[in-house]
């Protein structure tokens, strides 16, 4: 008889994310630290994906969907799912604060931007691929525009982002092909978030 996985279970290795970055961050590293000690997590998160709950999985028809997963309660750093359908993209887009992405399931493109160039807006260096279990950096520091894509144009693909912010309430910018700067505040696909502290099925066990 198969047993049904309890959600709390299932949803560990987020949780253990969560715990873990918000230990590293106890001791106020540099942004160098955060990014290199956050992407060893994210690579443990994202090597397998057994974990991501369907509500957050699901795309949609038209746009890609960013279902927050997990905000700390100082906002020191979010969690968020991003789904991509077939042939999505976002615009050209900042963060002005770190982020790393990690790819989950699928796979997708990153383009990073400068500003300046005769257009007033160039590409920086060639488009990156992102394959299952790869994480990458940006920050204002290391490099902070770019446009994403799902790099399938027949199925979904998910990468697990995690920012140094509550990002879906940061006002950062999008970019026009003439480096034109407009306003963006990204916001949230979900009202409701994955329950990673429901931990009354391991209590019953012991
Ligand atoms: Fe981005």
């Amino acid at each position: 008889m198969n047993l049904p996985v309890h959600p709390a279970s299932r949803l560990a290795p987020l949780r253990h994310f969560v715990t873990g970055l918000a230990r590293v961050l106890e001791g106020r590293p540099d942004e160098a630290t955060i990014l290199r000690e956050g992407a060893a997590l994210l690579a443990r998160l994202v090597a397998h994906d057994d974990w991501l709950p369907e509500d957050c999985a699901r795309p949609d028809p038209v746009h890609y969907r960013q279902y927050l997963l997990h905000a700390d309660s100082a906002q020191r750093f979010s969690v968020v799912s991003f789904v991509w359908g077939p042939n999505q993209r976002t615009p050209i887009h900042d963060h002005t604060v770190w982020g790393l992405i990690g790819m989950l399931r699928g796979g997708e493109y990153s383009q990073s931007y400068r500003l300046g160039g005769a257009t007033g807006i160039e590409a920086a260096g060639p488009e990156v691929r992102l394959e299952p279990g790869h994480v990458e950096a940006v920050s204002p520091r290391v490099g902070d525009i770019h446009q994403v894509r799902n790099a399938y144009d027949d199925r979904v693909s998910i990468s697990i982002h995690v920012y140094g912010a509550n990002i879906g309430a940061v006002r950062r910018s999008v970019y026009g092909p003439d480096g034109t700067a407009k306003p963006f505040v990204s916001g949230y696909s979900n009202t409701v978030l994955p329950n990673i502290w429901d931990l009354s099925r391991e209590l019953q066990q012991a």
